[in-house]
Formats: structure tokens, C-alpha cells, sequence
């Protein structure tokens, strides 16, 4: 059943839905006739009257409406299957032959609210706002009906959930499954617990960019993967001919899966797993005088509000700081900044400041994006994250 309650937005005020963004938040609606329940289907007119989006409502949200269509379709399950099937099809073009993958990537799909992660014959499923989360039972229809899954799980702990009045949850919908899986990610096999608090249990994103670490690698180079979940650089690293690997991260659980990977995959011998902050790891390196020649930086969002910037860039800094100190003449840095709120422009400059105060020039060698699984819609920019760059060290004046 389609509802036509209406909202009229407010005259002189620029909406960006107009401009093609998904969201429409409580201040932007002037009028409303008709009374939706939450997670009710709503029909948006512009302060004209004319129609400008049909999406589904949620009064507990700062976010009144999440966008679905900017024509008043009808919303019936033939619609979903839709959206669900050109989602797949787009990771079969840009990303085929991987069974690990971001399936939908909720507003990047035009499925804002859901996310879908493929692990093998298993799926993972998430929710991230009240809309969704009512079509759960049918998006594992859908789910069921399109892959035939070995298990469908839910990993529901985001905290955004509860901007949006939704309780963490985690657990199996469909089929059996522990949690526990082996497959392939990148160009080898990880051990991920997919009811992990770690994303859906892995930081799929990162795919792509692992391979590119092979372009830069030579034998018997030592790299250091800080920041590192389940060591995906460091394994490529050692992959691509590495002599020897040393990963950090402060989570026990990650640490353990990643050596459960690396035995899986018998190279636990070439790579030093070490469960520890990666500012105390940098730092004690530098006082033994440890050098890299390939070094990864790949730290956990430093803000989640645009206020918290500038404490956040100074905590970029100093850990460019002591990656570059740590750093060979010639030496490689992969960089990442996963924070929506620091602009590319932002995090390279950070990196300039920090190459000046220890003394070093730096070459890009590349940009990097999120994997193509991951895609971005420049009118919602909430969907661009993840950035990143190569750099290699040119010169030294120290
Ligand atoms: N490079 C990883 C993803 C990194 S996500 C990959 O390719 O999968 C950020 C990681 O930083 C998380 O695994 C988190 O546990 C870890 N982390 C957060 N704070 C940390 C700290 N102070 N020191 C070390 N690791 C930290």
C-alpha cells in the first residue's frame, strides 16, 4: 500500500534534494497533509507544489525523509528487486571475479538505509535507519531469492542507529552460520568473524588498494602495516615479495583473526602481529632506530563531527610525523583519511606540514579512492569517504 501523505518544503531555502541528495531533514518541510507512521512511504512536493521526491519517512530522525525516487513510482517489491539486481550488476561490471564484496552500498545504490556485504555463500546485512530496517524480512526474501546464500546474518551495532531510534542487533536471519568464514579477499584467503564490531568484519573497502601495494614492494623490504585490522596491506605485501612484515592494531580481536589468517595461509613466520597502540609502536620504533622501506597508515576515523577537525588534523599529523621519521631514503607511504569531514586537499596538506618538520620531500605517486564496490555520488557527498595517497620519499635534508 502506497500512502500519499504530503510534505510541502519550505520556500527560500536551498534543498539539496533538488539538486539530486537523498535526505530531507524535519527543518526543511513547511507543511505536511496526512499523518505517516514511521517508516512510511511519503510523497514531497516543492514550495511550488510540484512533486520532487517520493521516499520514506521516520519522525524519530533529524532526517525526516530518505529519497527513493524523484517520480512517484509505486514502491511494490518489483521496485526493490530492481535497485537489489542493478546494484549486483554494477559489482559484476566493475568488480567481478571477487566473492567478497560491498553488494549495496545504501545511498551510493539509491537503497539509503541498507548495506550488504557478500562473504563467500554467506551475506551480511545492515540497517542503518528505521525505513530499512521495517523491510528486513523482505530484503532477506530478496536476498535469498537472487544469491541463494548459505546464511544471511545482521551485524547492527552501528551507532548511527540510534539517531534513527534503533536498537544494536546482531545475529543470523536466515540459514546457519557461526559467524566465522575463510574467504578471499583481494589475492588471499582471511578468517573474518562477519559478527565482528569491526564493520560486517571487514574493512572491505580497502580491497582494491591492497593490490596496489605489489606495484612498490621489492624483495626484502621491511613494511610496517599500521593501523591494521587483519593485516590485508601487509599480506599483499608479503604476497608481492616483502621479506619480512610487522602489523599493528590495538584490537585483540582483530590481531587474532589476522594471525589465524596468517597461520591459514602459512606465512605466519614473515609477519610480526603485534596488539598495540600504533602511536606507542611508532614512537618506540623511532628510539630503536627501526627503519621501513614500505610503511601503511590506515587509522580509524579521528572525527565524526565537522567541530572536532582541528584536533583531529594535528592527530594526522603526528602520526605522518613519525611514519616519515620512520621512513628510508626512497621509502613508500600508503595514507589514509576515512574521515567524511577532512577533504582530500586537507589530509595531502597535513602531510606536506608533517614532510616539512621532519625534514623530507615527497613525491605523490598516486591517489587513491575507496573499491569500486564502494561507489560515490558527488550529489551526496556523505558517500565519499575514504581517501588516500602513495607517497615516496625524493629527498632528504636531515
Ligand atoms: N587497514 C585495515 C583497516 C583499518 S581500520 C584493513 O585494511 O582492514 C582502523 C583500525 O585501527 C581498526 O582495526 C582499529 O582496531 C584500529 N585502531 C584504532 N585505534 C588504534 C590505535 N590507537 N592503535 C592501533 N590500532 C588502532
Amino acid at each position: 500500500m502506497q500512502s500519499f501523505v504530503k510534505f510541502i518544503l519550505k520556500p527560500g531555502v536551498p534543498h539539496r534534494v533538488l539538486k539530486g541528495h537523498l535526505w530531507i531533514y524535519q527543518t526543511e518541510i513547511a507543511a505536511r497533509e496526512g499523518q505517516p507512521a514511521d517508516g512510511d512511504t511519503v510523497d514531497v512536493f516543492d514550495p511550488r507544489r510540484r512533486f520532487a521526491a517520493r521516499g520514506y519517512y521516520n519522525s524519530r530522525s533529524q532526517i525526516a525523509v530518505r529519497v527513493l525516487a524523484r517520480r512517484p513510482v509505486d514502491l511494490n517489491e518489483a521496485f526493490w528487486r530492481e535497485r537489489l539486481n542493478r546494484a549486483i550488476a554494477y559489482r559484476d561490471e566493475r568488480l567481478p571475479d571477487r566473492p567478497t564484496r560491498r553488494l549495496v552500498a545504501s545511498e551510493a545504490d539509491l537503497l539509503p538505509g541498507l548495506i550488504v556485504d557478500q562473504y563467500g555463500d554467506q551475506l551480511v546485512l545492515q540497517t542503518t535507519t528505521l525505513g530499512m530496517d521495517q523491510r528486513k524480512d523482505m530484503w532477506v526474501n530478496l536476498l535469498d531469492e537472487r544469491l541463494r546464500p548459505k546464511a544471511i546474518l545482521e551485524n547492527n551495532e552501528a551507532s548511527t542507529r540510534r539517531l534513527e531510534g534503533l536498537e544494536p542487533r546482531k545475529g543470523v536471519l536466515r540459514g546457519q552460520s557461526d559467524g566465522i568464514t575463510r574467504t578471499r579477499i583481494g589475492r588471499t584467503e582471511f578468517i573474518c568473524n562477519l559478527l565482528d564490531a569491526h564493520k560486517t568484519g571487514f574493512y572491505l573497502d580497502q580491497q582494491v588498494n591492497y593490490e596496489q601495494v605489489a606495484k612498490y614492494v621489492k624483495p626484502s623490504m621491511r613494511v610496517l602495516d599500521a593501523f591494521c585490522h587483519l593485516a590485508g596491506f601487509a599480506r599483499h605485501a608479503l604476497l608481492a615479495g616483502a621479506g619480512e612484515a610487522v602489523a599493528v592494531d590495538s584490537s585483540e580481536p582483530s590481531i587474532g583473526y589476522a594471525r589465524q589468517s596468517a597461520v591459514q595461509a602459512g606465512i605466519a613466520g614473515q609477519l610480526d602481529l603485534r596488539c598495540e597502540n600504533a602511536f606507542d609502536f611508532l614512537r618506540a620504533a623511532q628510539i630503536r632506530r627501526e627503519p621501513f622501506d614500505l610503511i601503511v597508515l590506515d587509522p580509524p576515523s579521528f572525527t565524526r563531527s565537522r567541530q572536532a577537525v582541528p584536533e583531529a588534523l594535528r592527530g594526522y599529523k603526528e602520526i605522518h610525523v613519525r611514519a616519515l621519521k620512520l621512513l628510508k631514503p626512497g621509502g613508500i607511504l600508503f595514507t589514509f583519511c576515512c574521515s567524511h569531514h577532512i577533504s582530500r586537499d586537507a589530509f595531502q596538506q597535513v602531510i606536506l606540514e608533517a614532510a616539512a618538520d621532519t625534514g623530507v620531500l615527497v613525491r605523490r605517486e598516486a591517489s587513491l579512492d575507496a573499491s569500486p564496490d564502494h561507489p560515490v555520488l558527488p550529489a551526496v557527498p556523505e558517500t565519499e569517504y575514504l581517501k588516500g595517497f602513495v607517497f615516496s620519499v625524493v629527498e632528504l635534508f636531515r
